[in-house]
Protein backbone atom coordinates (compact mmCIF):
# COMPACT_ATOMS: atom_id res chain seq x y z
CA UNK A 1 0.00 0.00 0.00
CA UNK A 2 1.33 3.40 -0.79
CA UNK A 3 0.26 6.85 0.69
CA UNK A 4 1.27 10.58 -0.35
CA UNK A 5 2.71 11.96 3.35
CA UNK A 6 4.89 14.20 4.88
CA UNK A 7 7.97 12.41 5.98
CA UNK A 8 8.98 13.77 9.87
CA UNK A 9 12.65 12.64 9.27
CA UNK A 10 13.46 14.48 5.81
CA UNK A 11 10.74 16.51 5.44
CA UNK A 12 9.74 15.81 2.23
CA UNK A 13 6.07 15.22 0.13
CA UNK A 14 7.08 11.66 -0.77
CA UNK A 15 5.00 8.29 -1.25
CA UNK A 16 5.63 6.08 1.95
CA UNK A 17 5.12 2.73 1.49
CA UNK A 18 2.99 0.83 4.35
CA UNK A 19 3.65 -3.00 4.38
CA UNK A 20 1.96 -5.37 7.45
CA UNK A 21 1.33 -8.40 8.39
CA UNK A 22 -1.86 -9.09 11.29
CA UNK A 23 0.44 -7.64 13.91
CA UNK A 24 2.28 -4.43 12.68
CA UNK A 25 2.61 -1.90 9.83
CA UNK A 26 6.08 -0.53 8.61
CA UNK A 27 5.67 3.29 7.39
CA UNK A 28 9.19 3.36 5.09
CA UNK A 29 9.79 6.91 3.50
CA UNK A 30 10.63 6.07 0.14
CA UNK A 31 12.76 8.88 -0.28
CA UNK A 32 15.08 8.58 2.85
CA UNK A 33 14.24 5.40 3.65
CA UNK A 34 13.37 5.95 7.20
CA UNK A 35 10.83 3.95 8.60
CA UNK A 36 8.38 3.10 11.94
CA UNK A 37 6.21 0.70 13.37
CA UNK A 38 2.59 0.83 14.13
CA UNK A 39 0.04 -1.51 15.56
CA UNK A 40 -1.71 -2.65 12.16
CA UNK A 41 -5.18 -2.14 13.83
CA UNK A 42 -8.10 0.12 13.31
CA UNK A 43 -6.51 2.99 14.70
CA UNK A 44 -3.63 2.94 12.33
CA UNK A 45 -5.87 1.81 9.60
CA UNK A 46 -8.13 5.10 10.41
CA UNK A 47 -5.25 7.00 10.55
CA UNK A 48 -4.25 5.93 7.04
CA UNK A 49 -7.92 6.83 5.97
CA UNK A 50 -7.63 10.31 6.84
CA UNK A 51 -3.95 10.81 5.97
CA UNK A 52 -5.61 10.24 2.94
CA UNK A 53 -8.87 12.29 3.23
CA UNK A 54 -6.48 15.56 4.21
CA UNK A 55 -4.62 15.03 0.77
CA UNK A 56 -7.35 16.39 -1.25
CA UNK A 57 -7.88 19.49 0.67
CA UNK A 58 -3.96 19.58 0.45
CA UNK A 59 -3.56 19.00 -2.68
CA UNK A 60 -6.19 21.86 -4.12
CA UNK A 61 -3.67 24.31 -2.11
CA UNK A 62 -0.25 22.94 -3.45
CA UNK A 63 -1.10 21.30 -7.13
CA UNK A 64 2.91 19.89 -7.19
CA UNK A 65 1.66 17.23 -4.59
CA UNK A 66 0.30 15.53 -7.79
CA UNK A 67 3.72 14.73 -9.60
CA UNK A 68 4.00 12.38 -6.88
CA UNK A 69 3.82 9.23 -8.21
CA UNK A 70 6.08 6.51 -7.44
CA UNK A 71 7.94 5.06 -4.77
CA UNK A 72 11.26 7.63 -4.71
CA UNK A 73 9.22 10.49 -6.11
CA UNK A 74 9.86 13.57 -3.48
CA UNK A 75 8.78 17.01 -2.93
CA UNK A 76 9.71 19.83 -0.62
CA UNK A 77 6.98 22.02 -0.15
CA UNK A 78 7.53 25.85 1.29
CA UNK A 79 4.26 26.25 3.65
CA UNK A 80 2.07 28.70 2.35
CA UNK A 81 -0.10 30.56 4.26
CA UNK A 82 -3.23 28.71 5.41
CA UNK A 83 -6.87 29.15 4.23
CA UNK A 84 -8.29 28.76 7.56
CA UNK A 85 -9.09 31.45 9.75
CA UNK A 86 -6.17 31.39 12.31
CA UNK A 87 -6.61 31.72 15.78
CA UNK A 88 -4.96 34.22 16.40
CA UNK A 89 -6.33 36.80 14.13
CA UNK A 90 -6.55 40.01 15.73
CA UNK A 91 -4.35 39.31 18.50
CA UNK A 92 -1.41 40.60 16.64
ZN1 LIG B 1 11.97 10.80 4.45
Amino acid sequence: MQIIDLCTHCHHWTITVIEHDSKEATFTCSHCQNTFKMPWDTDTRFLIRSIRHSLKKRTKQYPELKTLKAPGDHILLEERAAPEPSLFKGKY
